[in-house]
């Protein structure tokens, strides 16, 4: 096989989602490093192979990116996984992937599980375009202030969630985004009790406070983006309208404005007559 690092992504519970390719490539490296060696072996024992394994984390010493690049100078591959999921993706290996391919060698990805692709495929929200965030700052302060800085965000926010914080983190988002924004849950995926529920944040809420079985095991928050605002009424529109308005009845103004720009024709004279003071 080629000499690199092979990102290896593993299962995410249902040990069956190794693909075929991270299976030969795992069985056949001359080495793997993995965030934690007793769960790695684990999945090795099942799959009844036999490749050495050793600890890495991105807060090991140098020494221990210094020693996986030796291994590649003298032309042995290396595997990197984690516990669960594509190394990485809120998983260590960022440090160890750039210092690789700073000494010269080639990074291979061997793709595969990822808990929040996996939860977005089966979320029902828009998946045409989405933002990872990971997982929010533990603190409350903090927490608000991210969310605060989410809250125009159109696309598809996606959040890795503790089950002890759950329930908090929905009350949090309730407060930036108001209650009636629609949400998902995706809790214990490819798992035996899989849960992906779709609905309001406030009905996910009552959700996890009525049955304590869903703030258990692992879950992915995610919150469908801010939609335009239909009596948002832009610089460049106002500008216009207050033009149109110094020509024409209000009435008339406002509804060559909605015309052009869908906005609500109601919407717009209000806006007008306010701005003439009337
Ligand atoms: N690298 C992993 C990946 O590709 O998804 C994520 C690792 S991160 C340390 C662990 C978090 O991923 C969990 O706290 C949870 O939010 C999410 N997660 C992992 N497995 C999951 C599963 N089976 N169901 C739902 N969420 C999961």
């Amino acid at each position: 096989m080629d000499t690199g690092l092979y990102i290896v992504a593993t299962p995410i519970g249902n040990l069956q989602d190794l693909s075929m390719r991270a299976l030969e490539v795992l069985a056949h490296v001359d080495l793997i490093a993995a965030e934690d060696t007793r769960h790695t072996q684990r999945l090795l024992q099942h799959y009844g192979l036999a490749s050495p394994v050793v600890a890495y984390h991105d807060h090991s010493d140098k020494r221990a990116i210094e020693r996986l690049c030796e291994h590649l100078a003298n032309k042995r591959s290396v595997a990197f996984v984690t516990d669960a999921g594509t190394p990485l993706i809120s998983d260590p290996g960022y440090r160890l992937v750039r210092a690789v391919q700073d000494a010269g060698f080639a990074t291979i990805p061997v793709p595969g599980p990822c808990a929040a692709i996996a939860a977005l495929s089966v979320s029902g929200l828009p998946t045409d375009s989405f933002v990872f965030e990971g997982f929010l700052p533990a603190k409350s302060g903090a927490r608000a202030k991210r969310l605060g800085e989410l809250c125009d965000t159109a696309a598809t926010m996606i959040f890795y969630e503790s089950p002890r914080r759950v329930r908090e983190t929905l009350e949090a988002m309730m407060a930036v985004f108001g209650a009636e924004r629609e949400a998902a849950m995706a809790r214990e995926l490819t798992k035996a009790f899989e849960t992906v529920k779709r609905a309001s944040l406030q009905s996910l809420h009552t959700l996890v406070t009525a049955d304590p079985n869903q703030r258990k095991g692992e879950i992915v928050l995610l919150i469908s983006g801010a939609r335009p605002s239909p009596t948002a009424i832009s610089s460049d529109i106002a500008t216009l309208l207050e033009r149109l308005g110094r020509e024409l009845p209000a009435k008339k103004a406002a509804a060559i404005v909605s015309e052009h720009t869908g906005l609500r024709k109601s919407v717009l004279y209000e806006f007008l007559l306010a701005r003439k003071g009337l």
